[in-house]
């Protein structure tokens, strides 16, 4: 059937960022967005990836003016792992360690050192709390090789505007789903009125209305891999003084781990970890003692399943964001997936003229299965090799964490070391993380290899200068708080 109207179900990030994509590539379709202010939505989802402003300002042509000046967002450039042995390092979206440099003999990542880990412009910008190059006007050397940092809800507030303006209609009722031969036949509101589309999108979060509940699609555990299920968040009003970092950190936990992420005037912190190891109260408790600035009484606890269903699009229904799948935020990659989604949708309907054939449905959910199951395989190399603390927990992870399709590339590294050849092969071309995210996770926590290359001395020179130029660049960037200041100045040219 030809579709040309679509419902989608729920106004969170994924519901909104769906209807944005749908109606910025195809026009014509007519939107609707149903949303339950009882219910609400998550606020929490703080990180993107480097894809978030790609898919934003390149591919939808957003306007960054606006989306600086309203979704108020921080930068990140990476994460800071405080992971492995005893030394943090930087994950960043630059690809730093497949790059080869003319003078030397292998790529970046066989010259990586513990001392001083930055390989390249993002890590060394990182390593010294710096976010842009400073431009002879004083302005930031602005590009897209970078993720942010949002609060949940200004960026769902910055998304329905944005859903406004370009013409989707927006309706507040709690709906239940009446089923159809083709799965949905409509949502119905407690007023009673039937709201109909050809096509449904399942943006209900956790609760996966249609696709979990109405369709019973079996749902794909990753609990033999991703042990964490509950979180803990909370945080505090940013001090004097208290500079914002342009980066996540990520920092090993008894029983999991803790993200902390930087907005303008907050510090937000989330303990993630597993209630079998943990319960609440003691999360609670070392949540707490480490982090003494939380504010009491300000925290809550969310529970969560790692795992997606087996298929997204079964019917005339297509889930995205939490009600398709869901893994921690370690690497933060659900906004990630939620562009990805939206985006292969839009190109499933505009190539199929809004009348997708079963070929093309199978298509969209191979792929949206294989992408969930990257992000798993790429998370498992994080537990499996966390030497920082020796708890239950984390022996247990190092024993027992299932790698699945890292296991190849782990096997490859053992014997190659941080070489990207593996790449090419061992990963699907769609793989975000590349081979490069893998060295930068096996080299971090410092996994030994059998070939380890010998620098000659004049790698090792060519590198001691490298590593002083690239530190004394950094060193000349502007801090978060200069580029946002320079940002509210009149006279940039956005790029
Ligand atoms: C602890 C934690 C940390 C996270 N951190 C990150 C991160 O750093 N980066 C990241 O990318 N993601 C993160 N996420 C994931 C984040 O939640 C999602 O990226 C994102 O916000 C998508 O949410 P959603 O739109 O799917 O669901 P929700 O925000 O829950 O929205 C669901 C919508 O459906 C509506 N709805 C549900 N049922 C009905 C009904 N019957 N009738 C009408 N309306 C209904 C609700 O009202 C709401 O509007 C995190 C998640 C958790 C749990």
């Amino acid at each position: 059937m030809k579709i040309s109207t679509v419902v989608v179900l729920g106004a969170g990030s994924a519901g909104l960022m769906t209807a944005l994509t749908l109606k910025r590539k195809l026009p014509h379709l007519g939107i609707r967005v149903v949303r339950s202010p009882d219910i609400g939505i998550i606020a929490v989802g703080e990180g993107t990836t480097s894809v978030f402003p790609r898919h934003f300002f390149e591919h939808l042509k957003v306007k960054p003016q606006a989306f600086y000046a309203e979704a108020n967002p921080t930068w990140k450039l990476g994460i800071r792992f405080a992971w492995g042995a005893k030394r943090d390092f930087y994950y960043t979206f630059a690809y730093e360690f497949e790059k080869r440099q003319p003078e030397l003999s292998r790529n970046n990542g066989f010259y990586h050192d513990p001392g001083q880990p930055w390989l390249g412009n993002a890590s060394a910008f990182m390593a010294h709390d710096k976010v842009f190059p400073r431009r002879p006007d004083g302005f930031p050397r602005l590009h897209n090789n970078h993720a942010f940092h949002l609060e949940n809800v200004t960026f769902v507030g910055w998304l329905e505007n944005r859903c406004r303006e370009a013409g989707v209609e927006i309706t507040d009722a709690t709906v239940s789903a009446e089923p159809g031969p083709q799965g949905v036949a409509a949502l119905v509101a407690e007023s009673g009125e039937r709201i109909v589309g050809d096509l449904y999108v399942d943006a209900s979060g956790f609760r996966s209305e249609l696709l979990g509940r109405l369709l019973a699609e079996p749902f794909l555990s990753y609990a033999d891999t991703l042990f964490c299920d509950r979180a803990v968040v909370g945080g505090w009003a940013r001090g004097e003084g208290e500079r914002i970092k342009p980066y996540t950190i990520a920092e090993t936990m008894d029983a999991g781990w803790c993200w902390q992420i930087d907005h303008e005037k907050r510090v937000n912190r989330g303990y993630v970890y597993s209630s079998a190891f943990l319960s609440d109260e003691a999360a609670l408790e070392e949540f707490a003692r480490k982090n003494p600035k939380i504010e009491p009484g300000q925290t809550r606890v969310v529970k969560f399943r790692s795992g997606r269903y087996r298929r997204s699009w079964v019917g005339n229904v297509v889930a995205v964001g939490n009600s398709a799948g869901f893994v921690e935020p370690l690497e933060a990659t659900s906004l990630q997936v939620i562009c990805v989604e939206t985006s292969t949708l839009a190109d499933s309907l505009s190539d199929s003229q809004c009348d997708p054939p079963p070929t093309l449905v199978a298509l969209f959910n191979r792929f949206n299965g294989e992408q969930w199951d990257d992000i798993r395989d790429f998370l498992a190399v994080h537990f499996r090799f966390n030497k920082r603390l020796d708890t239950p927990f984390w022996r247990h992870c190092r024993e027992h964490v299932a790698l699945h399709g890292a296991e190849p590339v782990v096997d490859f590294y053992r014997e190659n070391g941080p070489s990207v050849v593996a790449g090419i092969s061992l990963l699907s071309p769609s793989n975000s993380f590349k081979m490069d995210g893998y060295i930068a996770l096996l080299t971090g926590q410092e996994v030994p290899y059998a070939k380890v290359h010998q620098a000659t001395a004049a790698e090792q020179e060519h590198w001691r200068r490298r590593r002083a130029e690239l530190a004394a660049d950094a060193q000349q960037g502007l801090s978060p708080e200069e580029a946002m200041a320079a940002l509210r100045r009149p006279g940039l040219k956005w790029g």
